[in-house]
């Protein structure tokens, strides 16, 4: 009964489906928790945009509702959500809209299939999930404020259709057409036993439709982040940390307290075990959720700084009113006064975990490189930050600190050297380590982009300046230059004007060295203006 205009799937949805239906039968459940998500997603996004226009008002019951029919075989998850339009639905769910999913499925196109499932089960794929136990799914919406509804359809194979509906008000039902081996979903007690495990933290009403025609309400929708932290255990911590970072792993940290006294708010946050797949995005900002009086308002409110995006969470205040609007977001002082106190409190948690090696490292190899950019953006913790900081150097394997670096200086030694470049692999070989290398003096080696940034914002650590050793070549000669010959200064002085002569305005001088060892030459910056590795980035970006 495919009538209604055909579309075809963009390639990338053909081959996520492929997989999905393909690779998949232990971790089949995770479609509930996907659609239900979504559910609770679009419920939250109209009330949020109700504020703004009463015609898209939430009716008072809005709720999320499972309803299993076993003799016509289908589950439906119907929501009083935003609804989609004609181009939402191609939109939404005939391409890949996040790029998270997309990378997903790259990662799943190249695994080996004994590992698909259980990536699968880690990542989940959103919507698509629905085609694990359904051989058909059709989509019936309504767009909150329009009297128009659309129904998309599909068997998940090349194509899908989108042809006109009705529905008597505005939301979402997503209805699958149960698979022959997938029973099990369309039985109302294993759907409570599924829900109550993945959604149990969802705020708006979960009911299951029973045989007898009886709603049960199957989640508690507690504000988790309300209780008392005795009162949660982990694992409702755990999954709530996957709800709303989008991660399927546990996390490294878990910070949760209820501020009181001159600002009132609860805070639940979390940063990732690993690292997501968007986190390679250019997005860079925060993206806690913002909660007045356990309502959800938004995710852009920016209440941590930008290089604090990899942490996660919710918080929740009593100090604005529930219609609070953009405007007034932006204008008000008691966000910023929010701001500062949960930035201090991340910032306090990582110099405490920093304190255990092996621990923080595993902290650090995901985000070390957005910490870093803390050192630049923040001018009140610049000096803390770089404390808690680990880098690589010239003389110790894994990770140092600065205070370690400063330990182990010579006496005669007056500034923390550090080496930028690309690749943390060239590095070590660099022929500007030579000098210092053969003078026993560790280098710090720096190959993250914010690394040609950071460096120079802080100046000096604890009273001593940081070099950039591709600058300040000159400083070896305080160690000891090594003694040259008549014969090397008498080469020098028919080898430099050749090259001179030879590279012409390409550099701005050549000069005889100590700083090499085995090297012939080197390219060096000046003292003053920018590294080497700025005057690369600044190539690249065609400067
Ligand atoms: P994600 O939820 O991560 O964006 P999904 O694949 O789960 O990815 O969903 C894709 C998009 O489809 C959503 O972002 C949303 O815009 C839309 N969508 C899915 N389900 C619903 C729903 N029940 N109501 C409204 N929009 C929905
Ligand atoms: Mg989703």
């Amino acid at each position: 009964e495919a009538t209604g205009e055909q579309h075809e799937f963009s390639a990338e949805v053909g081959r996520l489906l492929d997989l999905v239906v393909h690779a998949l039968y232990s971790e089949r459940e995770i479609f509930l928790r996907e659609l239900v998500a979504n559910a609770a997603d679009a419920t939250d996004k109209r009330r949020f945009e109700a504020l703004t226009d009463g015609a898209r008002a939430l009716p008072d019951d809005a709720k999320i509702r499972i309803n299993p029919d076993k003799d016509a075989r289908l589950l439906t998850i119907s929501d009083d959500g935003a609804g989609m339009s004609k181009e939402d639905l191609a939109r939404n769910l005939g391409t890949i809209a996040r790029s998270g999913t997309r990378a997903f499925g790259e990662e799943l196109a190249n695994a080996r299939p004994e590992d698909k499932p259980s990536l699968i089960g880690q990542f989940g794929v959103g919507f698509y999930a629905a085609f694990m136990v359904a051989d058909r799914v059709d989509v019936i919406s309504r767009r909150a404020g329009s009297d128009e509804a659309w129904c998309w359809s599909s068997t998940g194979k090349g194509n899908y259709t989108i042809s006109p509906a009705t529905r008597d008000r505005a939301g979402t039902d997503i209805i699958m057409h149960i698979k022959e081996d997938a029973n099990d979903f369309l039985d109302s007690w294993q759907l409570e036993t599924i829900v109550r495990k993945w959604a149990d933290h969802i705020s708006w009403p979960i009911t299951i439709v029973k045989d007898d025609g009886e709603e049960t309400s199957a989640n508690k929708g507690t504000a988790l982040w309300r209780k008392p932290r005795g009162e949660i255990d982990e694992e409702q911590l755990n999954e709530f940390y996957r709800h709303v970072s989008h991660n399927f792993d546990t996390p490294w940290a878990t910070l949760h307290w209820h501020a009181e006294g001159m600002l009132e708010f609860s805070a639940l946050l979390f940063i990732p075990g690993s690292k997501p797949f968007e986190f390679a995005e250019p997005v860079r900002e925060s993206q806690i959720r913002l909660h007045v009086r356990r309502m959800f308002i938004t995710d852009d409110a920016g209440l941590l700084p930008p290089w604090l995006r990899f942490v996660t969470g919710v918080v929740d205040t009593e100090d604005l009113p529930l219609n609070v609007s953009r405007e007034m977001l932006q204008a008000t002082p008691v966000l910023a006064r929010i701001r500062k106190a949960v930035t201090n409190r991340v910032i306090s948690e990582l110099k405490t975990r920093s304190k255990d090696e092996a621990d923080f490292e595993k902290f650090w190899d995901n985000f070390g490189p957005t910490f870093k950019e803390g050192i630049w953006d923040d001018a009140e913790h610049r000096t803390e930050l770089a404390t808690i900081a680990r880098f690589r150097s010239s003389t110790q394997d894994g990770w140092t600190t600065l205070d370690a670096y400063l330990e182990r200086k010579k006496p005669e030694q007056e500034a923390i050297y550090y080496l930028t470049g690309d690749r943390t692999e060239m590095l070590p070989s660099s022929p500007q380590l030579e000098g210092f290398r053969a003078r026993g003096i560790e280098v710090l080696l720096l190959s993250d982009p914010v690394d040609s940034f950071w460096p120079e914002r802080l100046g000096v650590y604890k009273d001593t300046p940081l070099r950039n050793i591709s600058q300040f070549h000159t400083d070896l000669e305080k160690f000891g230059a090594p003694e040259e010959t008549q014969a090397e200064k008498d080469a020098l002085d028919v080898v430099i004007p050749a090259l001179k002569e030879a590279l012409g305005d390409a550099v701005s001088d050549v000069k005889g060295t100590n700083r090499l060892v085995s090297s012939a030459v080197v390219l060096a910056a000046p003292e003053s203006g920018p590294d080497l590795q700025m005057i690369r980035l600044m190539k690249r970006s065609g400067q």
